[in-house]
C-alpha cells in the first residue's frame, strides 16, 4: 500500500531505510522510553548520523539536498515505530527551516549545522501559559537596552527541550507595539546555556512521553544584538511562513499512526483466536481494519501532494491544513479501533497500539488544533 504507483523508486529506498532502523533500533527501546519519559537521545545522534533530521536541507549546511516528500516519508517511518522519536526530529526541523531562511551566514554555521549534524537539537518556543491558538497574544517581551536584548517571560509545553543538548530555542518575544495598536513580535535565538534562560518543569504528558517537554522562564536573559532572527517585527510572519510545512509534516506523523495502527491490527487479527476462530474471521473487526486502510491510503495521498506542492514551490496552506485535520483525526480514530482489536492486551502498555493512542490525540492538538484548521479551511472556502 505504501507503494503507490506514482513513488518513485528513490523514495522507496529512502521509505525502506527508516523502516529498517526504526524497526531494529527504536522498535526494542520504545516502551522503556515511553515508560520513563526519557528523550531518545542516542537514538537521536544515530538518526542524524543516517541523515534523517538533515535530508531536505541544503548539503553547504550539512544537509541531505533532498526534497519534503522524501522528509514526510522519513516522519512517517520514524512515527509508525514511535511518534514521540519522530517528534524529535519534526520540532528540529521547524527550527532549522527558521534559521534556515532567515538567519544570517554566521547564525546559520552557529546553529543550523550543528542541528543538522546532531550534536544539537532545536526546539522553538511560541506557546505561552496564556497564549496558544491565540500566538499573537505572547506577553514575553525583549527590551533593548542600549547594548543588549533583555529578555524576560515565560514559555510553557516546549518539545527537544532539556535533553542536555538542546541549543538554539527560538522564542517569540514583544519587542513593542505597532502604529496599529498590536504588538510588535520577534523571534530570538536563545543558546542553551543563555544567562537568565532556566527550566522549569518537566511536563508529564498522555502522548509523546519520550519527547522532552519543559516549561521556559527568562529572567533578565541578555542576548547581543546578533541573537534577532531576520528583521525585528518579523517574528510572528517568520513562524507563520513555516506553519503550513509543520502541518505536513505533523500530518506525516499521524500517517505513521495510521500505518502502524493497521499493520498491528491486521498481524494481531490473524494470530488471536476466540470462539474457536482466527479473529480476522469477524467482519466486525474486517470493518474495521478496512475503514483504516482507506483512511491510511487518503491521507498519504493527500500528505505527499501537500509536501509535492511545497517542493514545486506552489501555495500549500489550504492543502496543509486539509493533510494534518484529516490524518490527524483519523490517526486518533485508527489507534482506537487498535485498541479494541487488541481486546484487553490493547490497553497493555507493552503493547505498542496502547501507546499510540495519547500520541494521536497529541497531533490533534499541536501545530494548530482541528478548531483552528476548519477555521483556515472555512476563512478560505468563503473568502
Ligand atoms: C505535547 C505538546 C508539545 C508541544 N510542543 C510545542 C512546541 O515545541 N513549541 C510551541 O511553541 N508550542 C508547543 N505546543 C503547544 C501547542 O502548539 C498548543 O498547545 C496549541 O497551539 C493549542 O494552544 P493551547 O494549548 O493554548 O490551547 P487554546 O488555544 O487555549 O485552545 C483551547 C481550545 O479552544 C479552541 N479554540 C481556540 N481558539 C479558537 C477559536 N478561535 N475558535 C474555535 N475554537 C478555538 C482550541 O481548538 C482548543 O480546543 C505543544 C503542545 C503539546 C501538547
Amino acid at each position: 500500500m505504501e507503494n503507490d504507483a506514482n513513488m518513485n523508486s528513490e523514495y522507496e529506498i529512502i521509505r525502506d531505510a527508516v523502516r529498517r532502523f526504526a524497526e531494529a533500533v527504536i522498535a526494542p527501546a520504545s516502551e522503556a522510553l515511553w515508560e520513563h519519559q526519557e528523550f531518545p537521545l542516542e537514538i537521536w545522534k544515530q538518526a542524524a548520523k543516517l541523515g534523517f533530521p538533515a535530508l531536505p536541507y541544503p548539503v553547504q549546511y550539512h544537509g541531505g539536498g533532498g526534497d519534503w516528500v522524501s522528509f514526510a516519508i522519513v516522519l512517517e517511518e520514524l512515527a509508525r515505530v514511535d511518534c514521540a522519536v519522530a517528534n524529535a526530529v519534526m520540532a528540529n526541523s521547524t527550527v532549522s527551516s527558521l534559521l534556515y531562511y532567515y538567519g544570517t551566514e554566521a547564525q546559520k554555521q552557529a546553529y543550523l549545522v550543528p542541528m543538522l549534524e546532531g550534536s544539537r537539537i532545536g526546539a522553538i518556543g511560541l506557546t505561552e501559559p496564556d497564549a496558544g491558538s491565540d500566538a499573537a497574544n505572547v506577553s514575553t517581551r525583549a527590551d533593548w537596552d542600549g547594548s543588549q536584548w533583555v529578555i524576560n517571560g515565560a514559555k510553557t509545553f516546549i518539545s527537544n527541550t532539556g535533553t542536555g543538548i538542546t541549543s538554539p530555542v527560538v522564542i517569540a518575544a514583544v519587542t513593542g507595539k505597532r502604529a496599529n495598536g498590536r504588538k510588535e513580535i520577534s523571534n530570538f535565538i536563545v543558546p542553551g546555556d543563555a544567562p537568565g534562560f532556566h527550566y522549569g518543569r518537566k511536563l508529564q504528558k498522555i502522548g509523546w512521553r519520550a519527547s522532552s517537554t519543559y516549561e521556559l522562564s527568562f529572567q533578565d536573559c541578555r542576548l547581543p544584538a546578533e541573537n534577532l532572527l531576520g528583521e525585528r517585527g518579523a517574528g510572528l510572519r517568520q513562524t507563520l511562513s513555516q506553519i503550513s510545512t509543520g502541518r505536513v509534516l505533523i500530518g506525516a506523523l499521524a500517517l505513521g499512526l495510521l500505518q502502524g495502527s493497521l499493520d498491528r491490527s491486521l498481524a494481531y487479527m490473524k494470530e488471536r483466536k476466540a470462539f474457536g476462530h482466527p479473529i480476522s474471521e469477524f467482519q466486525a473487526l474486517q470493518f474495521k481494519v478496512a475503514d483504516m486502510a482507506v483512511h491510511t491510503h487518503a491521507a498519504r495521498l493527500m500528505i505527499y501532494d501537500a509536501a509535492a506542492r511545497k517542493d514545486r514551490g506552489e501555495p500549500f496552506s489550504r492543502e496543509a491544513s486539509m493533510a494534518k485535520l484529516f490524518a490527524t483525526e483519523k490517526a486518533m480514530e485508527a489507534t482506537h479501533q487498535a485498541i479494541q482489536i487488541h481486546g484487553g492486551y490493547g490497553i497493555m502498555s507493552e503493547y505498542p497500539v496502547a501507546r499510540a493512542m495519547g500520541d494521536a490525540k497529541v497531533l490533534e492538538i499541536v501545530e494548530g488544533t482541528s478548531e483552528i484548521q476548519r477555521m483556515i479551511i472555512s476563512r478560505e472556502l468563503l473568502a
